[in-house]
């Protein structure tokens, strides 16, 4: 049976770009999906993409502007306005904590 070998995919410089947060200063990096580590080009640290892959997302509750942290983050604080928004962490299996102390 003949087997195709033309599939080979090549990288389209478009549809391949990822995201990270850098783990030294905590800017968002662009880099190629194919790439196992990326340099920062603000302070040249050198990122693994396989442990940064997932970044979450957050709304400031505040300003609404959507804000990206790199996960385990506790707090992130909005470039916008300055507002520290608390991460809570979602779909985990983490116990219901109702205490709503302020
Ligand atoms: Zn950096
Ligand atoms: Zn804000």
């Amino acid at each position: 049976m003949p087997r195709c070998t033309s599939s080979v995919n090549y990288q389209t410089e478009t549809a391949t770009m990822s995201e990270l947060i850098c783990n030294g200063c905590f800017s968002l990096v662009l880099y190629n999906r194919g790439a196992a580590n990326v340099r920062c080009s603000g302070c040249n640290r050198v990122n693994s993409t396989r442990s940064a892959s997932q970044i979450a997302h957050l709304t400031c509750g505040r300003c609404r502007t959507t804000l990206m942290y790199p996960p385990g983050a506790s707090t992130v604080g909005c470039a916008n306005c300055q507002h520290v928004n608390p991460v809570r962490t979602q779909g985990s299996s983490a116990p219901p904590a109702m205490s709503m102390h302020v």
